[in-house]
């Protein structure tokens, strides 16, 4: 497919990036299960290697089947190029790597994906980067946390674990007079659901481990690129505006345009940071990605159902799920995410920490794990498990008091899965 204009979501997500195998034929996108490349001759290898010519060396930097699944993955978002990798965490990392240096900070979201929580207050620390959390609800606050040496602004679109969604029409502005790109994690919307390079994002990142694959079989990342970021008006982000000393002095803005960060993100970031996607990985996404839409409709559809049930359930306090009218957030649905609020949600039972944990024994259809994004139906209590860590108070600001529980909604039957939260609520609150 060459021309994309003209198709919609649900042509684009089967056939974006793929063509018929030039070898063989093969309609389906092969699995390139290959390390390496052969060289037509020495100049060919060595255009390839000046990135003079755009071709494969060695399946660190590139691979077809990845290639195929990074180009499905930009046309989906809206984007010029895509970079695959290992995980949605080492998206983050590829994400930052290129922008940040020792002494800069990213000003991020306080409503963040955990294993983000810490990557960002603890690991990064590590390079010498740092993060400013702040309530992406408070404007100010977010303008406020801005200094010399802030080299990007990150939240999620809809933010994990559930009921929150990030008003990117506000956001993506105050970035834009910094001059600060805006990444955005898109994990747990997807491309169908929200698309935030079309409000100001400069890049997005996914964890493909989730909805993208959609049936928990691979763990896979992506970082889309805008390509919209003038990296060379501010000298704040030498590593795409100035000369890069392992190409020659090459200066990828300059060079690549557009496509500066793609570029940048694969000949420096992969090659030597060397977090790859591998191309079964790449595959059973493609797989996935083909379903996305559908999927997703019945991920909404079936979340709006089960939520509204819980809702009304004498057992339980509170739902914090944006698709519900009673979110202080509902109003934002048809702005970032016309087509629904996602499938993660949370409820807090009136009884306390010890129903829960029964809860989360007594389910049967349910399962207890920490992934979502799966087209199994998950649950998890936080409290007992991924933040058993924290201390009261910080279990209450991530969201995770002792009494609450996060449910991620499959597409089974709506009714099954009612039914099975009925008979474990019973059993919990015996
Ligand atoms: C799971 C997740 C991540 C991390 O992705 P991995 O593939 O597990 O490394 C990042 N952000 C969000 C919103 C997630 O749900």
């Amino acid at each position: 497919m060459t021309d994309t204009a003209q198709y919609g979501f649900d042509t684009l997500q089967v056939h974006a990036g793929a063509r018929p195998d030039p070898a063989t034929g093969a309609r389906q996108t092969p699995i390139y299960q290959t390390t390496a490349y052969v060289f037509r001759d020495a100049d060919h290898a060595a255009a390839l290697f000046n990135l003079q010519e755009v071709g494969y060396i060695y399946s660190r930097l590139t691979n077809p089947t990845v290639a195929v699944l990074q180009e499905r993955i930009a046309t989906l978002e809206g984007g010029a190029g895509a970079v695959c990798c290992s995980s949605g965490h080492a998206a983050q990392i590829l994400a930052l790597f290129p922008l940040m240096g020792p002494g800069r900070n990213v000003v991020a979201s306080t409503r963040l994906y955990g294993g983000t929580v810490t990557q960002f207050s603890q690991t990064i620390k590590r390079f010498g980067w740092s993060a400013k959390f702040v309530d992406f609800d408070d404007l100010d606050a977010v303008k406020a946390a801005i200094d010399d040496d802030t080299r990007a602004i990150f939240c999620e679109a809809l933010a994990n674990p559930g009921g929150y969604i990030t008003d990117l029409d506000a956001i993506a502005p105050i970035a834009e007079e910094a001059g600060l790109p805006l990444i955005v994690d898109n994990t747990s919307g997807t491309p169908y659901l929200c698309r935030p390079i079309d409000y100001g994002a400069t890049l997005v990142v996914h964890s493909a481990t989730k909805f993208l694959t959609g049936n928990g079989t691979v763990t896979g990342g992506a970082i889309v690129d805008s390509g919209t970021f003038d990296w060379s008006a501010s000298g704040k982000f030498p590593s795409l505006s100035e000369p890069e000393p392992a190409y020659h002095g090459l200066k990828f803005h300059e060079t690549f345009g557009p496509l500066a960060f793609t570029f940048h993100s694969i000949a420096v970031g992969l090659r030597d940071l060397g977090m790859t996607m591998n191309p079964q990985g790449a595959h059973y996404t493609l797989m996935g990605i083909e379903t996305l839409s559908l999927r997703m409709q019945r991920h909404v559809e079936n979340a709006v159902k089960v939520a509204s049930w819980l809702e009304t359930h004498p057992a339980v306090e509170a739902v914090t799920y944006a698709g519900l009218p009673s979110s202080p957030y509902h109003e934002r649905v048809a702005r970032i995410c016309p087509k629904g609020a996602g499938a993660l949600f949370t409820f807090a039972l009136k009884a306390g920490y010890e129903a829960c944990v029964k809860l989360v024994d007594s389910v049967e259809l349910f399962s207890h794990v920490a992934n979502l994004g799966d087209t199994r139906s998950l649950i998890i209590h936080s409290a007992s498990t991924t933040h058993r860590q924290l201390t009261p108070e910080q279990l209450e600001a991530a969201g995770a008091a002792p009494n609450v529980v996060r449910l991620s909604i499959g597409i089974e039957d709506a009714d099954d899965l009612i039914a099975d939260l009925d008979q474990a609520l019973a059993k919990a609150t015996a």
